[in-house]
């Protein structure tokens, strides 16, 4: 058995160490990983920098990563669906599988998830780690392993267009062209959305934005207000959106959303902010706009693995920067600085492309 199980572990604020940590033990329902391939997620960078989000406060040293893929090495006694060897998407939070929530099938809801990488529960940016056999997604041969890694954030984007209601003929708004942004553009054109108007601050994310299919871009000053925002947004698209989707979470965006979607039309929130913003709620009221709050995803990972198998959705545009776990430092400094155009910033823990 190997005994070097290398170890990205975030002690605190700006206190990232890569250590030994013994191989995990699994139970009879898990199945050892030898990790393979993780993005960093803004909210990794987030734990390093400020060691909390809302209520998830990091009171104990943590592994940190969550956008994974990698390889069964070790299968439980009740495992019958995956065999050794088998190269898998990580979906990293496991519900509880009993309360309500998780019973009518909104498992992200669910209290007692345990999510990889968000306090008290380790992630998996390390060489071994275990997981629960029915959120392991085995990859086909031809989809790679970073490919994989990124099912994470596309299911986030898949979530988000499914709580929007995107189908065929959507207009839909989506509000920041980060990574979050950029999956939800991807999986809102797989969905049928026929115009797409994706907006930014930084003039670089929004040409990535464009040589993935956006119809319109629109580039934003910081300070722009919603109300001479939305003229714009109207005066582009040949329609009024139905949907918008916030992937920003600033309270500029989200009122946009509200003001430019059409009356009857959804806006959905994703992006974290603020845990409290002005918006105007009457103008939502008198013109029945649903404004819909998205978390994580449930049951969507199956959909994002099919969109990348099938061709439908090409997510490796989305990787700019590659580093070996030997080199973690500096990967959160590339992701956290988005030096160089830094969009998704991928870890290797084996030698890229060793397993595809
Ligand atoms: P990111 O910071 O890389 O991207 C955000 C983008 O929005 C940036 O390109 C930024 O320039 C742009 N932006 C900032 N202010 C803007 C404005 N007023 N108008 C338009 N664009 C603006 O982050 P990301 O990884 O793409 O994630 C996006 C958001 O989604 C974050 O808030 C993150 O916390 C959140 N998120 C939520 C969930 C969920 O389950 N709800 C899951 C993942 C991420
Ligand atoms: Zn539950």
């Amino acid at each position: 058995m190997a005994t070097d199980n290398l170890t990205a572990v975030l002690h605190g604020i700006e206190d990232l160490r890569l250590e030994q940590r013994p191989v995990p033990e699994i139970a009879d329902d898990e199945v050892l990983l030898a990790m393979d391939s993780v993005g960093i997620c803004g909210s990794d960078v987030h734990y390093l920098a400020h060691g909390r989000i809302g209520d998830f406060v990091l009171t104990k040293p943590m592994i940190i990563g969550h956008e994974a893929a990698g390889v069964v090495a070790k299968l439980g006694k009740n495992v019958t669906t995956l065999q050794v060897g088998d190269r898998v998407a990580i979906e990293p939070g496991v519900p509880c599988r009993y309360c309500d929530h998780c019973k009518q099938g909104r498992y992200n809801l669910c209290a007692d998830m345990v999510f990889c990488a968000t306090p008290p529960y380790d992630g998996n940016l390390t060489r071994y780690y275990k997981h629960a056999a029915d959120f392991c997604f085995k990859l086909p041969d031809h989809v790679s392993m970073e490919e994989g890694a990124l099912l994470e954030p596309l299911s986030v984007g898949v979530h988000a267009c499914r709580r929007a209601g995107v189908g065929l003929g959507s207009k839909v708004l989506i509000l920041g062209a980060g990574p979050i942004g950029l999956v939800t553009l991807l999986a809102a054109q797989a969905m049928g959305a026929s115009e797409i108007l994706i907006t930014d601050l930084v003039q670089q994310r929004l040409d990535v934005a464009k040589e993935l299919g956006a119809t319109h871009t629109l580039l934003l000053q910081r300070d722009q207000s919603a109300e001479e925002t939305v003229k714009v947004v109207h005066q582009t698209m040949s329609e009024v959106p139905d949907k918008s989707i916030d992937c920003c979470g600033a309270e500029s965006s989200a009122r946009l959303a509200i003001f430019a979607t059409r009356s009857g039309g959804v806006v959905v929130v994703v992006g974290m902010g603020a845990p409290e913003i002005k918006l105007p709620l009457i103008n939502a009221l008198a013109r029945e706009i649903d404004i819909r709050g998205v978390f994580r995803y449930c049951n969507d990972y199956s959909a994002a693995l099919a969109l990348v198998a099938s061709g439908k959705v090409n997510v490796k545009r989305l990787v700019t920067h590659h580093y070996d776990i030997t080199e973690t430092a500096e990967a959160f400094e590339t992701s956290r600085r988005g030096t160089g155009g830094a969009i998704k910033v991928m870890i290797h823990v084996q030698p890229r492309d060793a397993n595809n």
